[in-house]
């Protein structure tokens, strides 16, 4: 009886190092055999307790401990302020985002440019890039990979990590402009590449063949016009009443849904002011998003660089934490210096591509072990 008894125990020894899948053989093979000297040494001791037979073996229950889920990307590109900060609240949703294979490949990387004007001469403000300039930027994005996005395909993948291109590029014009300007410059994009450009619009506006204009760009769809202001004039700050922060956000809807037809899901902040209130009534009122002018990184899947306090590197921008919504307060580069920063925003995305690869193992037996019994297993390709 002895003997049969140990024979159990070291059954159950057996089948729970096997269940311990992670563990090295060599390991496996070590532990087992110091277990099988020990059980051997208990039976040659003759002064050894041995339970009441009559005890009942329990049915071996394995209960599978998850791994611990490996921390948030870094990367020593951007600098030590702009931290990458998560948004989704939801492990297993996340998970199940990231790796559906339906969906966009991990490391996916958005990088999204304001423009302003583009002048044929060498431009006489900081914000202004020359036509030739603008024509480099563009062949660049194009050479290396890059492919333009619009907002609701933005909004998609920043949400639930909806497939774009894994090097996409959201342009975004600021202000009016007259139909000139998107002919002159974006249409040749639309032509040869099929993309599509947004265009932060202000909702005050006298002119009716401005409006006009726009609205007929707007119904061809590759101009995708985005809120920015009623009044626009006076960035929103920490002191805005709610009455004026509303009457700007929600001044931006009703003008769009009025003369093109379109309710924005997109806000950006004029003159690059947000505030923590502001962020809560605009998400109220719908946004889905929203950019500052705070040209900190390219963003991923619940990824968005933001600072917590104003830094010495960069003094005009606002930190975003405390406005306390990374989805509301995304960065942007400026269109005069983005070129300086293709090459990083390429490198940022291989980075976390290959840092997605090494946890994959580690994040999909958490998924399996946590949430597969209410979230199901991962989506298959169809
Ligand atoms: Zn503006």
């Amino acid at each position: 009886m002895i003997k049969n008894r140990i024979i159990l125990n070291l059954g159950l020894l057996a089948l729970l190092l096997a269940s311990c899948q992670s563990t090295p053989t060599q390991d496996v093979s070590v532990q087992f055999t110091a277990a099988f000297e020990t059980a051997v040494a208990q039976i040659s001791q003759p002064t050894t307790t041995v339970a009441p037979i009559d005890t009942p073996v329990p049915t071996a229950t394995i209960v599978r401990t998850p791994p611990a889920l490996p921390q948030i990307f870094q990367t020593t590109i951007l600098k030590p302020e702009d931290l990458p900060r998560t948004y989704e609240a939801d492990t297993c949703n996340y998970l199940q985002n990231k790796w559906n294979p339906n969906n966009a490949a991990p490391g996916t990387v958005v990088m999204v440019i304001m423009f302003h004007g583009i002048s044929k001469e060498t431009p006489d403000n900081v914000n202004g890039i020359s036509v030739n300039d603008f024509k480099k930027l563009t062949n660049d994005l194009f050479s290396m990979g890059f492919q333009a996005i619009n907002m609701q395909q933005m909004a998609d993948f920043m949400y639930s990590n909806a497939k774009i291109p894994p090097r996409s590029v959201l342009l975004i014009v600021d202000d009016r402009h007259f139909a000139e300007y998107f002919n002159d410059h974006f249409r040749p994009l639309y032509e040869q590449w099929g993309w599509p450009v947004v265009n932060a619009y202000i909702g005050l506006d006298e002119r009716t063949d401005l409006w006009a204009e726009n609205a007929a760009l707007s119904a061809e769809g590759w101009v995708d016009y985005q809120g920015h202001g009623y009044i626009h004039n006076t960035p929103i700050g920490n002191s805005s009443t709610d009455e004026f922060i509303t009457a700007e956000m929600n001044g931006a809807i009703t003008s769009l849904q009025k003369y093109m037809n379109k309710t924005p899901i997109a806000y950006i902040w004029p003159g690059g002011g947000f505030s923590a209130r502001a962020v809560e009534l605009g998400t109220q009122l719908g946004y889905k998003l929203g950019f500052t002018v705070n040209p900190r990184g390219p963003v991923m899947y619940n990824w968005i660089p933001q600072a917590d306090t104003v830094s010495q590197s960069n003094t005009f921008a606002i930190p975003e934490t405390p406005a306390g919504n990374p989805l509301m307060t995304l960065p942007r580069y400026w269109a005069p210096s983005a070129r300086n920063d293709l090459d990083n925003v390429r490198q940022i995305g291989e980075q976390a591509t290959l840092y997605a690869e090494q946890n994959k193992t580690t994040e999909l037996e958490y998924y399996e072990i946590v949430c597969a019994p209410t979230y199901g297993a991962i989506p298959t390709l169809p």
